[in-house]
C-alpha cells in the first residue's frame, strides 16, 4: 500500500482506507469492526472515515470501541468524522454548520469516539443558511484547540470550497485541505470537471466515497437485490432504484471481462480505477463483510496495471453512462 499526501496538506494516508457509512451498527458490531478494520490496517490502510451522522453516532461508538481494542500507536492511525445532520431536533442541533452546533458536536464526537482529537473534521454537506465565515471560524478554532488536526468539506461544490480557503487565507485562519466527494466510474463530473482548478489553486486533497456505487460495482445487483446487500436493507431502501439500474449492470458484465484480462474481481478493478486519478488521496471503501475487505484491499496491485490501453476500454464501457 502506498501512502499519499492530502493534496498540499503534509498529512499522508493510504491509498486505500476504510469508511463505517451503513456497515457499521446496521451490519457490523464491535467484533466484526475490528476485523475488518484489523484485515484493512494488515493491508497497510492508516485512514478510517467517520461522521457522527453514521447509525445517529452508533458507528463512532463502535469504531471507538474498536480502536480501544486494537491499541493501535495514535501516532499511526488517522480517524475522521463529519458534522451537518445532526443527532437531535432543535433550530441548532440540525441541518447546521453553525458554530454554537459545530463546536458541541465535536465535544460529543470525541467522547464516543474515545478520542482526545480526529485528525481530519469535515463539514459533512454546505449549510446555505450560514455565513461560510462562520463555519470557517468555527472549524479553524476546532483545529486551534487541538480538536482536529487538519479540516475540509464533503460535497460542497467548487465556488463553496474557494470561498472557504480565500477567507481563511485572508483572515489567516487554519484552511481547509481537502475534500470528500462521491467518485466512481458512473459518477464522476464533479472530481474531474468542477474541481479541476482547486487541486492547482487551493492544494485540496481529495478522500472519495462509494467507489463501488453502493455495490453496484461488484456485479451483484445483475440479477436483482440480493438477500443481505445494501440494497436490501430498511434504512437504505432509497438506494434499491440505482442498484438495479439496467443499463449500468450491463456495463458491468462488459467490465467484468477486462477485470478477468487483468486478472482480478470487477470490484477490484471499480476500486483502482479511483485510485489511479492522482488528485484522489485515498480512496474510501466500504465493506460489510471481511471477505470483501480482503478482496478490496488487493486493488492496490491493480492500479499499476491500467495501461491507457486498458483505460480506453473502461471508458468505452462505462463513460456513456457516467454523470
Ligand atoms: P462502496 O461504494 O464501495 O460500497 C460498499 C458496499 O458495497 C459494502 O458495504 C458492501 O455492501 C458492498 N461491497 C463492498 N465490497 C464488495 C465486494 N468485494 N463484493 C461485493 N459487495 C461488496 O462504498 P461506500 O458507499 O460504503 O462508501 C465508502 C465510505 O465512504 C463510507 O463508509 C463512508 O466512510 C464514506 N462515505 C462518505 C459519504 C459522504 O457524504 N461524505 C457518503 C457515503 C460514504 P453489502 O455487502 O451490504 O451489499
Amino acid at each position: 500500500m502506498q501512502f499519499r499526501r492530502l493534496g498540499r496538506a503534509g498529512l499522508k494516508v493510504s491509498e486505500l482506507s476504510f469508511g463505517s457509512w451503513v456497515t457499521f451498527h446496521n451490519q457490523a458490531d464491535v467484533k466484526a469492526a475490528v476485523e475488518m478494520m484489523a484485515a484493512a490496517w494488515d493491508h497497510g490502510v492508516n485512514f478510517f472515515d467517520n461522521a457522527e451522522v453514521y447509525a445517529k453516532g452508533e458507528s463512532e461508538r463502535i469504531m471507538g470501541a474498536a480502536l480501544k481494542k486494537l491499541k493501535w500507536p495514535r501516532e499511526k492511525v488517522v480517524v475522521s468524522t463529519k458534522f451537518y445532520w445532526g443527532l437531535n431536533d432543535g433550530p441548532n442541533e440540525r441541518n447546521t454548520l453553525n458554530r454554537k452546533y459545530l463546536l458541541q458536536a465535536m465535544d460529543g464526537s470525541l467522547k464516543r469516539l474515545n478520542l482526545d482529537f480526529v485528525d481530519l473534521a469535515y463539514c459533512h454537506r454546505p449549510d446555505p443558511n450560514t455565513p461560510i465565515e462562520e463555519t470557517v471560524w468555527a472549524m479553524s478554532d476546532m483545529v486551534t484547540r487541538g480538536q482536529a488536526l487538519y479540516w475540509g468539506t464533503s460535497e460542497w461544490s467548487a465556488d463553496e470550497i474557494r470561498a472557504a480557503w480565500l477567507i481563511a487565507d485572508k483572515h489567516h485562519l487554519h484552511k481547509p485541505v481537502v475534500e470528500q466527494p462521491q467518485y466512481n466510474l458512473f459518477h464522476r463530473k464533479r472530481v474531474e470537471k468542477e474541481y479541476a482548478r482547486l487541486y492547482e489553486d487551493c492544494g485540496i486533497g481529495l478522500t472519495t466515497w462509494s467507489p463501488l456505487a453502493s455495490g453496484l460495482l461488484s456485479g451483484k445487483y445483475r440479477k436483482g437485490i440480493p438477500k443481505g446487500s445494501r440494497g436490501a436493507l430498511e434504512n437504505t431502501k432509497w438506494l434499491a432504484d440505482q442498484l438495479i439500474d439496467k443499463p449500468k449492470n450491463a456495463a458491468t458484465d462488459k467490465l467484468e471481462k477486462v477485470a478477468k484480462e487483468l486478472g482480478c474481481t470487477l470490484s477490484q478493478l471499480a476500486i483502482a480505477w479511483c485510485a489511479k486519478n492522482p488528485n484522489v488521496s485515498t480512496v474510501i471503501t466500504g465493506a460489510s463483510k471481511l471477505a470483501q475487505v480482503k478482496e478490496n484491499m488487493k486493488a492496490v496491485d491493480v492500479i499499476a496495471k491500467l495501461t491507457p490501453e486498458v483505460i480506453a476500454k473502461i471508458e468505452e464501457i462505462t463513460a456513456p453512462l457516467a454523470g
